[in-house]
């Protein structure tokens, strides 16, 4: 169930959460073409801060260049934008989806003739993971689907075609009874999960999967691994196999709507101790510290809607 707010901005233009619709035959309905971002805006002592738009958006833009998609808007256009809607739905957080859409036009596969359709609409959202998964970490599984082979479709473009793999991922894991599931990629390595990047601790150095054309270049991902380095935890991006996530001290995920999530369990063999460990819990403690305000913004991550 989608919490409606009242407005949604399309084109320039805020117009109400109903009419935000597109047509049948629009080509990315047809082809997946569609390409979007997760942003969340958390509430903080200074009214409602979004949580590194500016580099959302750039992937946003980044993965409709990829597709040949000319977006008519400024990085800039669209910041002022996301933060005056989230002024106008009266939304204290909330969960921003940017869509840029291809739309009605033609019903053949190459695009011309439909129109790009630009989208901002918000909602407040919760726990992604579930009740109590922030707290006492989710039990994952390795996922039966693999993730596509690099220079088929981009793994690094967050394009609405690319989910047909996620959904897969995360509707066995869910009917096998876990939270989520992790891909592994073509070559068999730890990719990454339905919608989330995977990290893990292992004698007090994390690793995670290289941007190695199998993973989305989380925004998420890119913020743990600069908390942790000025942490002096050391950082390392390499090819993980699976059975070092079963060895590993622990895992996390990371993700804009899972945020920092433990897990306790793969395969329903114990991570770790079964519980949040230290590292784990120290980095989402920081986390939420700096997305909710409380502690000071030397990044620059906070975009305040308000001032
Ligand atoms: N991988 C996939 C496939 C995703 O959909 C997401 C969520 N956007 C992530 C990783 C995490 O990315 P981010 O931290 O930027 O939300």
């Amino acid at each position: 169930q989608i919490a409606e707010t009242q407005w949604i901005w399309r084109d320039g233009a805020f117009i109400p959460w109903a009419d935000a619709t597109i047509h049948v035959l629009s080509h990315s309905v047809q082809f997946g073409s569609s390409a979007f971002e997760g942003v969340r805006a958390y509430s903080t002592p200074r009214g409602p801060a979004i949580f590194r738009l500016r580099e959302h958006l750039t992937r946003l833009l980044m993965s409709c260049k990829i597709y040949r998609m000319d977006v008519p808007y400024t990085i800039d256009e669209l910041v002022a934008a996301s933060r005056e809607l989230i002024v106008r739905n009266g939304v204290e957080s909330c969960y921003l989806r940017p869509m840029v859409v291809r739309g009605y036009g033609t019903a053949g596969m190459v695009p011309t003739g439909a129109p790009i359709e630009v989208y901002l609409p918000c909602w407040p959202w919760g726990t992604y993971l579930g009740a109590g998964a922030l707290e006492n970490g989710v039990d994952a599984c390795i996922s039966s689907w693999h993730r596509v082979e690099p220079n088929t479709i981009p793994a690094m473009a967050k394009i609405a075609g690319n989910y047909l793999s996620g959904q897969l991922i995360k509707m066995e894991a869910l009917a096998n009874g876990y939270a989520e599931g992790i891909a592994l990629s073509p070559s068999g390595m730890v990719s990454e999960g339905s919608g989330q990047n995977v990290f893990l601790v292992s004698g007090g150095t994390i690793v995670t999967t290289p941007l190695d054309g199998t993973i989305l270049g989380g925004i998420t991902r890119d913020t743990i691994m600069t908390l942790a380095r000025e942490a002096g935890i050391p950082v390392r991006e390499s090819h993980i196999p699976r059975e070092m996530l079963y060895m590993a001290d622990e895992v996390f995920f990371t993700g804009t709507a899972a945020e920092i999530t433990p897990v306790r369990s793969i395969d329903k063999i114990t991570i770790g101790a079964g519980k949040p460990g230290e590292v784990s819990t120290l980095m989402q403690k920081q986390y939420l510290d700096i997305v909710h305000g409380r502690v000071d913004d030397t990044h620059g991550w906070l975009t305040y809607c308000r001032d």
